[in-house]
């Protein structure tokens, strides 16, 4: 395969070799979340798939602005023009106003994700910031004949866009065959035709987010926001557009087309998407009891969950399967993942162990080493460049945990310069790559310390047993097992592990 990056574009349905439009730098734009609500597993995958983009970009010497907005007004109920703005329900319910909305449930999203090691983007601009820019863009529109206005309303008009150019060349769908299939929706009878969407909208008098604007005093509509800010920090034309599959029809599909008619040309070169998450085979929803947020998996605290997950477990577990295919969801899954991570780590632990392994005279498997590790590394950089194939990435890791577990037994002798090839490859895959943190040590500076001191217990303890002190030694053993440390005696001493 050429060793160059290659991402599936959704827009022509097939691999292409990535090539940006400005070199060295890539605009990269990525549908954020409307924040109403906590955060769940939703938001985790395209998050942690456009994470690992953003990190491989990065890695292969790219400079990338990566912008992720925050949508804060607009998002209705009903996503074809319909129903109250979830912003401002939740914030009516609640008795709040609804920045405060926004800002509590922003500030919870980015702990999450903060917690699952994503990468904060270069800019993440909220809608309700760039009213001026989305009026502007609706202005554009109207001048070019794209768009009507109707009591106050602004709307996109498909079908004479269709005329010009080609509505739905995303996602496949035919303008024929929506017109006949779409029904009119109720108090939507300003609109010309059923399948035109909202620019901008009249507020209602119990409206509480709205804005002065020449049409009337109102709010944009959801779509608009993507194309304004997109357009205001990446430029008219950009290299990657990224988001869920579900919002392929109708978000991106509408934003294709406000920035086809505001400019004439297509905005963006290459569309990626994730695809959806389930739980136990279903679409995750509230209805179906099987809606659980980042947090609750944290905690293990829902009826569904038979413990908690770290952070690092769900992470890994997203990136054992390809953006592009369906992940299910279930415990067993998740404890196969847990225990799958766990044996990495353990290996990158013991990597340092092989070092004081006294290396015997050169031996004739030197050189299958080399190309092994060489043979490992090549593969990782080949699955990360077809199409961000993290699954294989992983499976070589483990490829690597077992030669370094071979070696620990002595089945094998590596060389200095193998033990550090093997450590980098972990360190550049498994932690700077694929995003992989140690949850113990990070963001616990006392961790050192703390692993000393256990470390100087089962020292006491190895005195003791030496001494033949069995009532000491059998204290310090059980006593820290209830605490949930898993203490393994070794010919050299001891091993000791939290598996809490
Ligand atoms: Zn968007």
């Amino acid at each position: 395969m050429d060793n160059q990056l290659q991402i599936y574009n959704t827009l022509s349905r097939t691999k292409e070799i990535f090539s940006p439009l400005h070199p060295p730098r890539v605009g990269l734009y990525v549908c954020g979340p409307t924040v109403y609500g906590d955060p769940h597993l939703g938001h985790a995958r395209p998050a942690i798939t456009f994470d690992i983009l953003f990190r491989y970009l990065t890695h292969l010497g790219y400079k990338v602005r990566y912008v992720r907005n925050i949508t804060d007004v607009g998002h209705l109920e009903n996503d074809a023009d319909a129903g109250e703005d979830k912003i401002a329900k939740k914030a009516r319910l609640e008795q709040l106003e609804p920045m405060e909305v926004v800002q509590y449930y922003l500030n919870r999203y980015h702990k999450a994700m903060d917690a699952l090691n994503v990468l904060p983007p270069s800019i993440e601009p909220h809608a309700s910031g760039h009213i001026i820019e989305q009026i502007g863009l609706v202005k554009e529109i109207l001048d070019k004949g794209y768009a009507y206005e109707s009591q106050g309303s602004v709307y996109f008009d498909v079908p004479k866009y269709n005329q010009d150019y080609k509505y739905g060349v995303l996602s496949g769908r035919n303008i024929e065959e929506m017109l006949s299939t779409t029904r009119e929706l109720d108090g939507q009878e300003e609109k010309h035709n059923s399948v035109d969407f909202a620019l901008w909208k009249k507020a209602s008098p119990e409206h509480i987010m709205h804005w002065p604007s020449p049409w009337s005093e109102g709010f944009p509509g959801w779509h608009l926001e993507c194309t304004a800010m997109s357009k205001k920090y990446l430029g008219e034309v950009f290299d990657i557009h990224g988001g869920g599959m579900d919002l392929i029809f109708p978000h991106h599909e509408c934003e294709i087309a406000q920035s086809v008619a505001s400019t004439g040309h297509e905005g963006v070169r290459y569309w990626m998407h994730n695809n959806m998450i389930t739980i136990n085979g279903q679409k995750m929803g509230k209805s179906l009891g099987n809606f659980i947020t980042l947090e609750e998996f944290f905690t293990g605290n829902h009826p569904v969950l038979t413990q908690a997950y770290a952070p690092m477990t769900i992470r890994f577990f997203i990136l054992q399967a390809h953006y592009r295919s369906t992940v299910d969801f279930s415990n067993e899954a998740l404890q196969a993942s847990e225990k799958g991570l766990a044996r990495l780590m353990e290996a990158y632990k013991n990597i340092e162990k092989l070092k004081s392994i006294p290396i015997q005279e050169t031996n004739d498997s030197s050189n299958d080493n080399d190309n092994h590790i060489k043979n490992i590394e090549t593969g990782c950089y080949e699955a990360m460049n077809d199409d961000l194939n993290t699954p294989i990435v992983i499976s070589y890791l483990f490829e690597a945990t077992r030669i370094i577990n071979s070696a620990l037994a002595g089945e094998k002798i590596l060389s200095e310069k193998q033990i550090t090839d093997l450590k980098n490859l972990f360190e550049t895959f498994l932690f700077d790559l694929m995003g992989i943190k140690d949850e113990l040590k990070d963001g616990n500076a006392s961790y050192e310390s703390f692993a000393k001191a256990i470390d100087m217990l089962l020292d006491i303890r190895l005195q003791a047993k030496q001494n033949k002190d069995w009532a000491t030694s059998d204290k310090i053993r059980n006593e820290l097992t209830t605490l949930g440390f898993e203490i393994k005696d070794t010919k050299d001493g001891f091993e000791w592990k939290l598996t809490k």
